[in-house]
């Protein structure tokens, strides 16, 4: 990867004659990377592009956008392909075999870029793709990672709200600061990327994971607009999922915690059983209500601590099979070390 790094620069004289070093756009070498994960965003495409590479040509730094085709059935997959048939200088298209999810398709975007410092972006244009540079220039300043957050949510009530207590929740079980996990719109230095790369993660929370090897992020606020086309992909189901994902991919704590719960309750029924007892003895009378509420109580607390031992086992299970966590059923980008099929 290092040799990919390598800057391209041409001795050139500024208007003064000074002898200044220049580095020019090299596609093998850019010094951007944008990560786009798409899945059935016809409506947004045609949009997106002319906008992001309006944005970028202007910004007059090498770039690079990959976008992966997080198995779309609609007109996005031809849409990609006429892009990059249009721009191949600066558009890679990676495209799975099927749909696995919005952080799977960004971590294969994260394996296959070539710039120093790499953005993530939506593909919906709830972020402005124009506020990328506002970003880059934010980085500038010293920072390895400069994170996105919504300033005001233009989601529904649920959505936003269930966002904002799964925040919340991360906050307090990993221990790691970030405003907005949920925000995509994120630039990150190379080695940021490189080991998050390395730990061949599964869970969703690729920018909380990102967030614990930068040694100098920053909050940044940038807008948020709603949906104007397409539908959100996630649903209650897929909420909840990521919760999980997020308790068990970042610490033990939940498992303790549910270690702790169940010995107060069992010294909790231990007394219980002793005053039960004791009311037997004393000749005193009751109903059965109670003793049921209890049961089902512990019955609950049961269930979910199995429920939580598989989802650490499931973990344990795919580390352990090392499954692909996608598969890549083709690449559109211009040869790398061939020179000439880049003229
Ligand atoms: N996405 C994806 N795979 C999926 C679901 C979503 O690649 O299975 C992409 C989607 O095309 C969009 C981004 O991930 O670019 C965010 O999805 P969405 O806007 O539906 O999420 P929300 O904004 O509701 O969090
Ligand atoms: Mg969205």
């Amino acid at each position: 990867m290092s040799e990919d790094r390598r800057k391209i620069l041409v001795k050139s004289t500024d208007n003064k004659k000074n002898v200044i070093y220049k580095k020019v756009q090299d596609e093998n070498n850019p010094e951007i990377s944008i990560v786009i994960p798409v899945f059935n965003e016809e409506e947004n495409m045609n949009n997106l592009s002319s906008r992001l590479l309006k944005t970028m040509d202007d910004y007059k730094h090498s770039y690079e956008v990959i976008f992966v085709d997080d198995g779309s059935i609609d007109k996005t997959p031809q849409m990609l392909k006429t892009l990059f048939n249009e721009r191949s200088d600066v558009i890679r298209v990676i495209s799975f075999n099927g749909n696995y999810g919005q952080y799977v398709a960004i971590l294969a975007g994260f394996e296959h870029v070539r710039g120093d410092i790499i953005v993530t972006l939506d593909a919906d244009l709830q972020n402005l793709p124009e506020e990328i540079p506002s970003l880059l220039d934010k980085m500038k300043e010293g920072y390895d990672l400069v994170g996105g957050y919504r300033k005001e949510r233009h989601d529904n009530f649920f959505r936003t709200y269930a966002s904002k207590i799964i925040n919340f929740i991360r906050g307090k079980v990993t221990g790691i600061k970030m405003k907005d996990h949920g925000c995509m719109l994120r630039a990150y230095k190379r080695y940021i990327i490189d080991e998050v790369v390395k730990t061949r993660e599964t869970s969703t929370f690729i920018t909380a994971l990102a967030q614990k090897f930068a040694g100098n992020p920053i909050d940044f606020p940038v807008t948020h607009e709603e949906r104007k086309a397409g539908n959100s992909k996630y649903n209650l189901y897929k909420l909840i999922r990521i919760t999980f994902d997020l308790m068990t991919g970042f610490s033990l704590a939940p498992l303790q915690a549910f270690t702790m719960v169940g010995m107060m309750i069992s010294s909790a029924s231990l007394i219980y059983f002793f005053v039960e007892v004791f009311k037997k003895v004393i000749g005193h009378h009751h109903g059965f209500g109670l003793h049921f509420a209890f049961v089902f109580l512990l019955l609950s607390v049961i269930i979910l601590g199995i429920g939580l031992l598989g989802e650490y086992l499931g973990r344990a299970y795919f580390a352990v099979c090392a499954h692909p966590r996608f598969v890549i059923k083709e690449i559109l980008e211009r040869s790398k070390k061939n020179k000439k099929d880049i003229k």
